[in-house]
């Protein structure tokens, strides 16, 4: 795969600058809006924004149940903030009808950091990552559980901020807004190294 071809959900929320980061580092984008984009995908992002608005847009757009099946399929996604919430297996502080894919078994509490204004910036020491790197935490959500199968790649005051699970990785933060595509360039290597 020279050029691997990325989804980018965008039916709410913070999808536009993952299409910038991963334009910028050689990645063909597809926004997804309806079942149709998703075929011919390496890899996909769930962005962050409102987990609750977006599971019900999955739901009336359709998309739910074939993002599940592609997900099922072994699809890499990457979800950060909201999309760390949709992909988890059980979510704390959500809406009764709010769907998860449960693609990772992760137990996490909806704004657990706090109000939009409480929103900070940390820098986190990442394995295999040199330096820091600098995370943007906009009403995030707390891992407070992480299952047996699920690499911790990133810690915050201890608790788990990047997660790993197979061909399923999940930021807490928001990584697109922080000029540096060191995160976007590992899920990319990952859907690469999968499709050789
Ligand atoms: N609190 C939001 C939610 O529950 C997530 C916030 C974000 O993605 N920045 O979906």
């Amino acid at each position: 795969m020279t050029t691997p071809t990325i989804g980018v959900l965008a039916l709410q929320g913070a999808f536009a600058r993952h299409g910038g980061v991963l334009r910028d580092l050689g990645a063909a984008v597809v926004d997804v809006r309806r079942p149709d984009d998703l075929h011919g995908l390496d890899g996909i992002i769930l962005p962050g924004g409102e987990s609750t608005t977006m599971s019900m847009l999955l739901e009336s757009s359709e998309l739910f149940d074939p993002l599940a099946e592609a997900l099922d399929d072994g699809l890499a996604v990457f979800g950060t903030c909201a999309g760390l919430i949709l992909l988890a297996s059980e979510v704390i502080d959500g809406r009764d009808d709010q769907r998860c894919f449960g693609a990772i078994d992760l137990r996490v509490r909806r704004n657990a950091y706090g109000t939009q204004i409480q929103s900070f910036e940390a820098d986190l020491v990442i394995d295999d990552l040199d330096g820091v790197f600098p995370a943007v935490f906009i009403r995030a959500p707390e891992v407070e559980r992480a299952g047996a199968g699920v690499s911790v790649l990133a810690r915050l005051d201890g608790d788990p901020v990047l997660c790993r699970s197979g061909r399923v990785l999940v930021a807490s933060f928001h990584p697109e807004l922080s000029h540096d595509g060191r995160l976007h360039r590992l899920f990319l290597d990952e859907v690469v190294t999968a499709g050789q």
